[in-house]
């Protein structure tokens, strides 16, 4: 299939062209730039929104019962799931969930994992060429679920309207969350597995220290679910959608835009610098340097003005 064949496929919501393109749009070649070029002016209309938090936190159990209640209403979901470690399993362990959920030939359902490792900036490339593809082929929400890791989660706000964060009780998460300043970044925090011991005390924890957040005007609520058995989940996406009404009407929505698609133009180009790098420093090239370096022949500054092909500094 040519680029354009598998652009006008996605356009016509095929689901293999859907997956043909997000494979292309993976291998960063020509042909899926190509591919993007001709989708991305097509997306815009997809709800999209991140949900992050820390492995075992509930984030694919959540998923599986939003993608439950959205159908139940009607509209088409698409998941990207995205792990820096095992892409492979826990894009399966979302799958049997949502097969569970009869949902498995449900042409309304769009599941992929993905690998963040590799991707050396992080999310950015291929996960918001997977998002748009995805908005192109008209799913009218478009989750992606990842880790929350720091980075992860700057580029997760930058590629979505909402970010809800999931918590647990018990696993000395919010405490981290709060001390790595990760409060100030989600919309929306979910505090899962509410029949364990502790659920209430933790979001009035995360209650308080919202209060000491700065906020433009939108201060996160705090939802408390058991995503196992689909408790509140309707609270939590009402939360969701909430905070997507909210941002439309205080007309933050585009600055919000415009500020994520500015890092993540910036996380882009990162990683082309990055994957630029890694082409031109193999293994072997780097060993001689480094021997070089170690023999006192040259310094590491000259070393890398090789690398990347820069002429050294003139004096003065
Ligand atoms: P993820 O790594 O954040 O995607 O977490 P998972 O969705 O895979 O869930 C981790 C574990 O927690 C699984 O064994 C789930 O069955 C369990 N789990 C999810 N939601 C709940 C809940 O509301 N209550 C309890 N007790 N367990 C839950």
């Amino acid at each position: 299939m040519t680029p354009a064949e598998v652009a006008n496929g996605v356009l016509a919501g095929r689901r293999r062209a859907i997956g043909r393109a997000i494979s292309m749009a993976e291998s960063l070649g020509p042909e899926g730039r190509e591919v993007m070029r001709l989708l991305h002016p097509r997306a815009g209309t997809a709800m999209r929104v991140g949900i992050t938090g820390s492995p075992g936190a509930g984030k694919s159990t959540l998923s599986a019962a939003i993608v439950r209640l959205l159908r139940e209403r009607g509209l088409t979901v698409a998941i990207v799931s995205v792990d820096p470690t095992s892409p492979f399993t826990r894009g399966a362990v979302l799958g049997d969930r949502i097969r569970l959920g009869d949902h498995f030939l449900d042409e309304g359902v769009f599941i992929r994992s993905m690998a963040s490792r590799g991707h050396l900036g992080g999310l950015a490339e291929a996960t918001g060429d997977a998002m748009t593809i995805l908005d192109a082929a008209g799913f009218d929400v478009v989750i992606v679920e990842t880790v929350g890791a720091g980075q992860n989660e700057v580029e997760v706000q930058a590629l979505t309207h909402t970010v809800v964060l999931v918590l647990m009780p018990g696993s000395g998460d919010a405490i981290q969350a709060i001390k790595a300043g990760v409060m100030e970044i989600p919309d929306v925090i979910v505090i899962n597995k509410r029949d364990r011991p502790g659920a209430d005390v933790l979001a009035g924890e995360v209650e308080s220290a919202l209060t000491l957040v700065p906020t433009d005007g939108w201060l996160p609520p705090v939802v408390l679910t058991q995503a196992l058995d689909e408790q509140g989940v309707d609270d939590a996406w009402g939360a969701v959608e909430r905070h997507r009404a909210n941002l439309a009407a205080s007309g933050l929505a585009n600055a919000r835009a415009r500020d994520g698609m500015r890092r993540n133009l910036r996380s882009l180009a990162l990683e082309r610098l990055a994957r630029d790098l890694v082409e031109r420093a193999d293994d072997a090239a780097l060993d001689a340097l480094a021997s070089r370096v170690i023999a006192r022949e040259i310094d590491p500054a000259t070393a890398v003005d090789s690398i990347l092909g820069t002429p050294p500094p003139q004096e003065g």
